[in-house]
């Protein structure tokens, strides 16, 4: 359903202070030191739809660390560079793990099941990377990101991804295994490096939400990508967006949506709007408390699913 601006202002104001309000706010995580300190007292939403000005409530104009929401902006780039052949490497099922899990890629073989967990990522980055350089590849995603966004101000924080090349020792596990299985065509540590410094770019909610629009289709949006490939990518971030919470929340909110563990979520109201929230704390699956909450009362009061 197409709502005005004038109808989502009040639902949007009215989650935010929902929001606030809310008690239990989750846990921030705290594997990675430079994010266990942030303020778990901060949420924002904003509502970005082709052709209209943003919709924002809440601390939308505060950068956040998007962690693995990169991991769609990597996997259109992965696509549109080798195409269907990124599916040798790398699976479309979800994987019902944790998001770094070790487990499913010794039974099948050094094969990710999607995407979009860890050791998928790690293998859409190194994917990208191959043939150039982590500064050219963090270049060209940063390109990427910022067009879409329509917004040169979007970096990425240098004490984030040092904090993760420190600590990142489950990932570096899953480069390794990867490499042991032929399935890594750069040394760990290039790869890794773009990884984690794609993981560590910030962005506001508005930013985000505004990003994301070439994942909405339809003559207003901007066209970064073909109609075939957003419906895939809505696919799989329907189907694998939130780790073992992915059915959770396709069964919650009704939408495709892909979280980090920095509080942020991106959502796609396909035709209609990009939806961005962020709230630090998480929920048992590592994705946002408060955030798969507010996107759970905007689509009951909106009427957006894909579903019905
Ligand atoms: N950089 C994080 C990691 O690899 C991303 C995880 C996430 O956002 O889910 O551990």
């Amino acid at each position: 359903m197409q709502l005005s601006p004038a109808q989502l202002q009040p639902i949007l104001d009215e989650i935010a202070a929902r929001a606030r309000a809310t008690e239990d706010k989750g846990r921030v995580a705290d594997y990675i030191p430079e994010l266990a300190g942030v303020d778990p007292d901060q949420f924002a939403v904003a509502v970005a739809m082709p052709g209209k000005p943003i919709l924002i409530a809440g601390d939308a104009h505060k950068p956040f660390s998007i962690q693995s929401v990169s991991k769609v902006f990597t996997l259109a780039l992965a696509l549109g560079k080798v195409g269907d052949q990124l599916w040798q490497r790398v699976g479309r099922e979800p994987s019902g793990q944790a998001f770094d899990s070790v487990v499913l890629l010794e039974q099948e073989k050094g094969r990710p099941r999607n995407p979009f967990i860890n050791a998928g990522a790690i293998v859409t980055t190194d994917t990208i990377l191959d043939g150039s350089t982590p500064r050219e590849t963090l270049g060209a995603l940063l390109r990427f990101i910022r067009a879409a966004a329509n917004d040169d101000n979007i970096h990425y924080n240098e004490s984030v991804a040092q904090s993760e090349i420190a600590t990142g020792h489950r990932n570096f596990a899953l480069a390794h295994y990867l490499l042991s299985h032929g399935n890594l065509a750069n040394a760990p540590e290039l790869t890794l490096g773009t990884y984690f410094h794609q993981c560590a770019i910030e962005m506001t909610c508005a930013q985000l939400a505004n990003a994301g629009l070439f994942l909405v289709g339809g003559p207003e949006a901007p066209r970064m990508v073909s109609d075939d490939r957003i419906r895939r990518i809505n696919a799989l971030m329907m189907t694998c967006g939130h780790y073992d919470g992915s059915g959770d929340y396709a069964y919650r909110v009704g939408l495709p949506g892909k979280s980090g563990v920095g509080g942020g979520i991106l959502t796609i109201v396909p035709g209609i709007a990009s939806v961005a929230v962020w709230s630090p704390g998480l929920n048992r699956y590592g994705n946002s408390k408060l955030g798969t909450e507010a996107m759970q009362m905007l689509a009951e009061n909106t009427g957006w699913s894909v579903f019905l």
